[in-house]
């Protein structure tokens, strides 16, 4: 099916600093039988990559043409977002601060480390606590102002209605590889931790149109994220000016591989990160990309991803794996069963 991507949407500034499109990978088959595509938003180059740095180029645009002065956000302590937002602050001359989970390290890791490199500040709170987390950059912010600075305060995943419109173009960008790959994708599968991806991609598939999309929760938000989420979307559509509306119907996420909470392991992630990184050389990430995997393979087994190609939509997390506890538990010596069959049809050029 041919897609209309010439639908022409307002109100699209960014500052380019990534390297688009991302590559759209065939990763073989699945335990089904059904064809696996990787869209490598891992690599989208900004800061050693990820899912937020889609939206660090059109906050960074807002927050430039606000007049603003410094960035500041918040997230985890190994927080993909805050990392990228540090190398998006670096890129644009512009003083960033971190408001991180955990406590003050004299030895950061994974992120953190690279945030410290990128020279962003960080504020660590002392609490994994989200209320809190906001609380204290609120604070900062507040302290700024008064002293006659201009903060541009980003919230946790970079997901406000401006930051999830990166993925209105994104799903474009997306829509526009298929077509010319002539593939038919029933299922598009994302990680969801703040529902701000998965919100801008769905403004995306209400303009554009396309495949399901089918969004793995790895947060077990308290309120009611498919509401929270179509809500987003929404207001994603309202600011690059479009009159559509997302339906509940529209919503698919499954909430059951979480575990026991936002950045707590579970088995059935390991194995679909280190089956995954033995069926071709990805690297998923344990707090995010490896439980959207393992919920992909969990939909595989049930047979709820219709008759098409799958496209797992890979939002990064790399750094992480070298933080504490970034390895997976599994073992050489596990014989998986999560196995994903490579492609043998090896060609030589
Ligand atoms: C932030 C993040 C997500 C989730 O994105 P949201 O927009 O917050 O839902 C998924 N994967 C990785 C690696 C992330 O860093």
């Amino acid at each position: 099916m041919h897609h209309d991507t010439a639908h022409e949407v307002k109100h699209h500034h960014r500052i380019p600093m990534l390297a688009l499109p991302t590559p759209l990978e065939d990763a073989g088959r699945l335990p089904s039988g059904r064809r696996l595509l990787i869209k490598r938003d891992d690599l989208t180059s900004l800061g050693m990559g990820g899912n937020k740095a889609r939206k660090a180029e059109v906050l960074c645009a807002d927050a430039v043409s606000q007049g603003s002065d410094l960035l500041v956000t918040v997230g985890a302590e190994q927080s993909n977002h805050a990392r990228m937002t540090a190398a998006a602050g670096a890129r644009i001359g512009m003083e960033t601060h971190l408001v991180v989970g955990g406590r003050p390290s004299t030895k950061p890791t994974g992120n953190q480390l690279l945030a410290s490199l990128f020279g962003a500040e960080l504020h660590p709170v002392g609490s994994d606590a989200w209320p809190d987390l906001e609380l204290e950059m609120q604070r900062l912010v507040d302290a700024w102002s008064a002293a006659g600075r201009s903060p541009y305060a980003i919230p946790m995943g970079g997901s406000s209605p401006v930051g999830c419109s990166a993925f209105v173009w994104a799903w474009r960008e997306l829509i526009e590889q298929l077509d010319d790959l002539g593939r038919d994708v029933s299922t598009v599968v994302v990680t969801s931790s703040t529902g701000g991806t998965h919100a801008g991609l769905l403004a995306g598939r209400a303009l554009f149109g396309g495949p399901r999309i089918l969004a793995i929760d790895v947060a077990k938000a308290s309120g009611d994220l498919a509401e929270d989420t179509r809500r987003l979307a929404d207001a994603t559509l309202d600011v690059v000016g479009e009159q559509v509306t997302v339906v509940r119907s529209d919503l698919w996420i499954d909430t059951r591989h979480v575990g026991p909470g936002y950045a707590v392991p579970t088995a059935a992630a390991d194995e679909a990160m280190v089956g995954l990184a033995r069926s071709g050389g990805w690297v998923l990430d344990r707090v995010y990309t490896a439980k959207g995997f393992a919920g992909l393979l969990a939909n595989d087994r049930d047979d709820t991803l219709g008759p098409g190609d799958v496209v797992f939509w890979h939002t990064g997390g790399q750094p992480a794996v070298f933080s504490e506890h970034g390895a997976p538990a599994v073992g050489a010596e596990r014989i998986l069963t999560t196995n994903i069959t490579p492609t043998r049809d090896l060609e030589i050029t």
